[in-house]
């Protein structure tokens, strides 16, 4: 006979849910995921895996501009989105197939279905009632698109990877990593590109020298950038192209993709939350502690639901976590949320890690002190197309403990693993000074920086 209780319960087949379920079923608790669509959640099927390798592409576009100055003859070169879009889809297929195998191995049952809580015992699925001890919920997020009338002739980063051809003029809605990582990625691989923000800003939690960096660079490559501008309407003009009508009448015209990166919102409508009494916040995020506890004693929630630092690691980390936490004898443990480094896929990419400036400043005041460089990496004294790395360091006090490093450059998504390590181990400057450099590299500027 089917299972119908178990140890735990995760509603959602993505990086959280497929994570709190593979360890505790190696601690011996009988565990089941229920996904409603494809198993891998937004990362592996419309985040960082597909988002990863556009940006492997666009970086080969690019890499192609720069061959000419190292000596070699490029001729003329075409780009095939349809070969690369249908290659992609195959190896996601492959990763959501070898997820299923992975869930059978490592004795987990996967319900597929739209789950809905009845009590905080109690999940229905399909008409068919599942009990367990524990349930996490770990239903993720989804795109936001504004009420605004002809936004239904707009598309969100889940409709970018549906795109079956390489936009020619695109507008792109939002001023966070989404926004900036697809603006990026297209104008490298050929769209003309159009970025719309409401605020100053781009990346507007960021440390301010990521920001300006960013911001130069992409003006640099051709995107044009249009900050303080809110969008009233989409319109689709008689030969078919997209219209822009901005606050105050100003309109734009031409495009033929309208992309909203304006954030995404916690994916909880199916859940029924209020009916059993898990609280949200304001956004609908769903609150939890420390340990990830709902309110409510047996329900748990992890990874984007919770609204807190929402990328994969973080989703994945809450998950084990809990999973050793409540089957593995680790009373205390829990995901600290501080120094959690983060990469964003511009070209070049940013890393970064801990306090911004501005935060440091607030809290540490004057024993503040900023290390910084900008430069020219040696890759581009070959090059046509010369783009700049920026590095800060923050300290605080008489040790001058590092509390932020910020990176922007070509090979800063690599670099910025190990920094981080060392950043949570409680690093100081001289921890780095006292570090031999590699050389030459654009890393070892922040072992050496004065
Ligand atoms: C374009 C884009 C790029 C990104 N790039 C990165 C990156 O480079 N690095 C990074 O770390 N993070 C990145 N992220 C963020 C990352 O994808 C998320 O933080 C991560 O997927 C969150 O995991 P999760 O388990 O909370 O939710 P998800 O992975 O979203 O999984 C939730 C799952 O729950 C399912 N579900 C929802 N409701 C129900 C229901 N009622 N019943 C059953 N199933 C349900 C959904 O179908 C989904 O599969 C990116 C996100 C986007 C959108």
């Amino acid at each position: 006979m089917e299972q119908r209780h178990f140890d735990l319960i995760a509603i959602g087949g993505g990086s959280g849910g497929l994570s709190v379920t593979e360890r505790a079923a190696r601690y011996g608790a009988r565990c089941a995921v229920i996904e409603s669509r494809r198993l891998g959640g937004t990362c592996v099927n419309v985040g960082c895996v597909p988002k990863k390798i556009m940006w492997y592409g666009a970086s080969l576009a690019h890499a192609l501009e720069d061959a000419r100055g190292y000596g070699f003859t490029v001729g003329e070169t075409g780009f095939d989105w349809a070969a690369l879009k249908a290659k992609r889809d195959a190896y996601i297929s492959g990763i959501n197939g070898w997820y299923h195998t992975y869930l059978a191995d490592s004795d987990v049952t996967l319900i597929q279905g739209e789950a809905r809580l009845i009590d905080a015992r109690t999940v229905e699925v399909d008409g068919v009632r599942y009990t367990a001890d524990h349930i996490v919920l770990a239903t993720g997020g989804e795109p936001i698109v504004p009420k605004i009338p002809g936004a239904e002739y707009s598309i969100t980063s889940d409709g970018f990877f549906e795109l079956e051809h390489l936009p020619e003029q695109v507008a792109v809605i939002g001023s966070g990593y989404i926004a900036v990582e697809l603006a990026g990625l297209l104008n490298a691989l050929g769209s003309e590109v159009s970025l719309y923000l409401r605020g100053e800003h781009l990346l507007r939690r960021f440390d301010g020298l990521l920001r300006e960096q960013l911001t130069e660079g992409m003006l640099d490559a051709g995107i044009s950038i249009f900050p303080r501008t809110r969008l009233q309407a989409v319109r689709r003009a008689a030969d078919g192209s997209l219209d822009l009508i901005c606050e105050g009448g100003r309109e734009t015209h031409g495009f033929d993709t309208v992309l909203w990166a304006i954030g995404r919102r916690p994916a909880v409508d199916a859940l029924g939350l209020a009916g059993i009494g898990v609280i949200q916040d304001d956004s609908g995020h769903v609150v939890t502690d420390a340990y990830q506890n709902t309110n409510l004693s047996g329900i748990y929630a992890i990874g984007d639901i919770t609204g807190r630092a929402e990328l994969t690691p973080v989703a994945i980390a809450a998950g084990r976590r809990l999973a050793d936490r409540l089957f593995g004898g680790q009373a205390e443990r829990r995901l600290d949320y501080e120094n959690i480094p983060t990469v964003v896929f511009t070209h070049p990419p940013i890393g970064t890690v801990g306090l911004t400036e501005d935060e440091a400043r607030e809290l540490h005041g004057s024993s503040v002190k900023i290390y910084q460089t900008t430069f020219t990496s040696m890759y581009y004294a070959m090059t046509d197309h010369p783009v700049k790395t920026a590095m800060k360091l923050i300290t605080v006090g008489a040790q001058e403990k590092v509390v932020g490093c910020h990176i922007i450059g070509p090979g800063a998504d690599e670099m910025l693993q190990g920094f981080a390590v060392a950043i949570r181990m409680g690093a100081t400057k001289h921890d780095l000074d006292d570090t031999v450099a590699i050389h030459p590299t654009s890393a070892e500027e922040l072992v050496t920086l004065r």
